[in-house]
């Protein structure tokens, strides 16, 4: 069966509406208790490698490993903007696993059940592929170890799993111990008003109808 690709279209953008109003939301519950600091630190994405530690067996990333936190305050973050609400997420499936009747796999990649799947929309009970779920990550669970970022990215995924710094949690050290390890200095201090890298602004009806 063959999606109507309007309703897809509407469908997404619905959900990446109603879904950037929780992810900026998180960012903005954290700025509000760090209001008076003048910076704070942060972590673009776009220059994150999503490095592994070798020391670490299961190959988590420094920054799980690195931050002064037990549980670091870095956390993965999925930008709803860009995610496929994919029947199969290979960030969240292990692809490598058993393969279940219901074409699901058997194996998870998270090592803290911290992603959660649900299905929304309507079910296409002929289909599963038709099917959308949205993937949201648990940050009392989530230790910022990257792999689901890891395996998000293209060619498998469409790279909207990211790891960010939860200001909410954060020490806000001042020389962070993440920003030391990182090996492509993808930390960096700014205002606390300014939006996390690598997130494109939406650009604003107002704004597009001044453009030349
Ligand atoms: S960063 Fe690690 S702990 Fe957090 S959701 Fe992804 S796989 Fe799970
Ligand atoms: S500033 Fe401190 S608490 Fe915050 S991410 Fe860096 S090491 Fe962790
Ligand atoms: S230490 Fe740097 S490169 Fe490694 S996961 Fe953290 S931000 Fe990404």
């Amino acid at each position: 069966m063959s999606i109507d690709k309007r309703t897809r279209r509407d469908f997404l953008k619905a959900c990446a509406r109603g879904a950037g109003v929780v992810a900026v939301g998180g960012v903005a519950a954290g700025l509000t208790l760090r209001a008076d600091a003048d910076k704070v630190w942060q972590l673009d994405p776009d220059v994150c490698t999503v490095c592994k530690d070798s020391t670490n067996s299961a190959g988590w990333g420094r920054c799980a490993t690195e931050c002064v936190l037990k549980n670091s305050a870095v956390k993965a973050v999925n930008n709803f903007d860009s995610c496929g609400y994919c029947f199969i997420c290979p960030a969240y499936f292990d692809i490598t696993s058993r393969q279940l009747d219901d074409g699901t796999f058997e194996g998870l990649i998270c090592p803290q059940d911290a992603i959660n799947r649900r299905l929304v929309g309507e079910a296409d009970e002929y289909d599963p592929n038709n099917n959308f779920f949205e993937y949201t990550i648990d940050e009392s669970k989530c230790t910022g170890c990257g792999l689901c970022v890891q395996h998000c990215k293209p060619p498998g995924g469409n790279g909207s799993l990211r790891l960010q710094v939860r200001h909410n949690l954060c020490e806000d050290c001042n020389q962070c111990t993440i920003a030391t390890a990182c090996p492509p200095t993808a930390f960096y201090r700014s205002r606390v008003t300014d939006r996390p890298a690598g997130y494109k602004r939406p650009e604003s009806p107002a704004r597009k109808r001044s453009a030349p």
